[in-house]
């Protein structure tokens, strides 16, 4: 008996376990492979409001605790019944148009429910952080490529919402010592290039979906969101970034805290921008599909280009994205988007 329980102990610091809220997303269920391909063990919490129960337990075969982040009496049994060593905070709403027509639910959940999941890891003693904040931080760039210094200026409640959580980060690491790693996402796009995993919103708001299932005819066409903008076509310029290549960024931004890294916050994109348009014209070429496009209004809260330098991240984590080619993220996103749709209608 003593002897299994030394060997447990070994294995248990040989690999930490991670608390990873909404490991049931899209970009949390990524990062939950990663972490199990770089060996360590994991236990998802999600409300699976938007989350979806047989990625976790089927696909990725993880513990999952059902719960939402504002349950404290929920996280203390968490903390208290795992020897976890660290969380990765993925549970947030992140619709830019639902939060500027509902902020309430945008503040509460991301704000209030990320503000309880850290007092109860002070409780609990538990010390390291990684965070999905978000270049909608930024607001209108005045620079592009956008640095991590640039100033913070969101244009709708889900920016200020992740920009309020990386303020509290900085306050609880001062009080707290609570050392966290954030990541500013660009636009997370594609697929596990082995189709176990894929982006399955409901309702799907997100260009690359919705083009691809406009290329499978599940729905008619592809809205574009503005066709005045001060860009050369006129449509939205977004940066791309492969949802495998942030997952991996996650695992070393976990390493570098649990390796004694200071705070710190890293923008994570490919650096090159794509409008509405090229993204419609790539797909076409990569489905071999017609796509047909519909030109609507712009989409409140949508600032014109966001592209970002991920130098940082290089530099400092030794990140580099492996997919960077917007072919390679489409042709993962149809692969995968082909398999669920026929699996649906079977
Ligand atoms: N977009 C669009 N039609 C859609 C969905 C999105 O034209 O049906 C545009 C949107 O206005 C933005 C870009 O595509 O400029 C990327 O939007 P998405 O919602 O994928 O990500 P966001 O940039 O909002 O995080």
């Amino acid at each position: 008996m003593l002897e299994a329980n030394i060997s447990q102990q070994n294995i248990s610091q040989r690999n930490p376990t991670i608390l990873v809220t909404g490991g049931a997303g899209y970009i949390g269920s990524h990062a939950v492979l990663a972490l199990q391909q770089a060996g360590f063990r994991v236990v998802v919490l999600d409300n699976l409001v938007y989350g979806h129960r047989e990625l976790v337990e089927d696909e990725l075969q993880v513990e999952l605790v059902v719960g939402d982040t504002n349950d404290r009496l929920l996280l203390d049994q968490i903390f208290a019944s795992h020897h976890i060593a660290a969380v990765m905070h993925f549970a947030a709403y992140a619709y830019v148009g639902e939060s500027v027509s509902d902020p309430g639910k945008y503040y509460r959940n991301n704000v209030l429910g990320t503000l309880t999941l850290l007092e109860a890891m002070v409780a609990a003693n538990v010390k390291r952080f990684v965070f999905s904040s978000t270049c909608a931080t930024y607001g209108v760039p005045k620079t592009i490529p956008i640095p991590e210094d640039h100033p913070q200026d969101p244009i709708n409640p889900y920016g200020a919402s992740k920009l309020m959580v990386e303020r509290i980060l900085g306050d609880f690491d001062v009080a707290h010592d609570l050392k966290s790693v954030y990541f500013r996402y660009f636009n997370a796009a594609g697929a596990d290039p082995q189709s176990r995993l894929g982006e399955d919103h409901n309702p799907e708001t997100h260009l690359i979906p919705l083009v691809l299932m406009a290329a499978l005819g599940k729905r008619d066409s592809i809205s574009v969101f503005g066709t005045d903008y001060p860009t050369p076509d006129g449509t939205c310029i977004r940066d791309y970034i492969h949802v495998a290549d942030l997952a991996r960024a996650h695992v070393l931004g976990v390493k570098y805290l649990l390796e004694g890294g200071n705070s710190n916050g890293f923008n994570l994109g490919n650096g090159s921008g794509f409008s509405v348009r090229q993204v419609i014209d790539a797909a076409r070429q990569v489905t071999g599909r017609e796509i047909k496009v519909v030109e609507c209004d712009r989409r409140p809260g949508d600032p014109p280009a966001l592209v970002g330098s991920s130098e940082k991240a290089q530099q400092i984590l030794g990140w580099q994205s492996q997919y960077a080619d917007l072919d390679q993220i489409l042709t993962h996103a149809w692969k995968w988007h082909q398999k669920r749709h026929t699996q649906a209608s079977t």
